[in-house]
């Protein structure tokens, strides 16, 4: 479905190598995913070179902010269909990734694909991102959190980083309207034991459009009240 020799240079593009299992793998998903697609409302990006940039390549920017090293694990909170997850998990074997959406029908689908197509390095939770921060199994408990397309920065930043190791870093996948939204995240971040280590501009390849990785550090512990409740954080 998607042109793999076209997704091994934007992969190569972005100074990271894929296996040809891995292409394969990608290719197979995006294949899942449009075809899924057509009875369940999963995703708007359904042309095979926009599934191949937006939703592949933008993923894997993440790993411009982020080099996991063994073991590490990530979180990809508000996954949809799969991303930034999925890709992660293809590209990191080694490395386990945690998928949380608060929809079931969503997390199914992702679910089922990757135990199709044997991507194991991956488990999935449903339910509001806000709620499950409270179970201690979860909390403080990710090397790496990682969001694109969720929520404002302010909203996102409280719900993300009670699942923060300390020493982690959560990273916010955004395309637009950054520096409103950080100017109106900053306390939260440091409230919730987070500062902004670096905010870096990424181009996407073949697609040639400009992201923006927002990288929080978390430096001390966050206070058990938070996340607060939705209603309460949106206030
Ligand atoms: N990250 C995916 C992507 O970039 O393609 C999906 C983005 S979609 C616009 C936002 C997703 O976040 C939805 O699937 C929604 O169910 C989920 N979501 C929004 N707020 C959430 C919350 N508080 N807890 C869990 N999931 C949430």
């Amino acid at each position: 479905m998607i042109n793999t020799n076209l997704l091994k240079q934007g992969i190569e593009d972005l100074g990271l190598v894929a296996l040809n299992d891995q292409l394969n793998l990608m290719d197979k998903y995006a294949e899942a995913l449009v075809e899924k697609n057509k009875v369940m409302n999963l995703t708007r990006i359904t042309e095979p070179n926009k599934v191949l940039t937006d939703h592949f390549l933008d993923s894997l920017t993440t790993l411009l902010a982020y080099t996991p090293k063994n073991g590490d694990i990530f979180l990809d909170i508000g996954t949809g269909a799969g991303f930034p997850g999925v890709p992660l998990a293809i590209m990191n074997p080694n490395n386990k990734v945690v998928m949380l959406d608060s929809t079931a029908k969503k997390i199914n689908f992702v679910k089922e694909t990757c135990k199709s197509l044997s991507v194991n390095n991956v488990t999935f939770l449903t339910g509001r991102g806000e709620v499950l921060a409270h179970n201690m199994e979860y909390r403080e408990k990710f090397d790496c959190v990682c969001a694109r397309a969720v929520s404002d920065m302010k909203i996102l930043s409280e719900i993300a980083l009670p699942y923060v190791k300390l020493g982690g870093v959560f990273i916010a996948l955004k395309s637009i309207n950054i520096k409103d939204e950080i100017q109106r995240a900053q306390n939260t971040i440091k409230n919730l034991g987070g500062v902004i280590s670096e905010i870096k501009t990424v181009c996407v390849p073949i697609s040639n459009t400009q992201k923006y990785l927002i990288i929080i550090k978390k430096i001390s512990k966050t206070k058990k009240k938070y996340p607060r409740d939705y209603r309460e954080i949106i206030k």
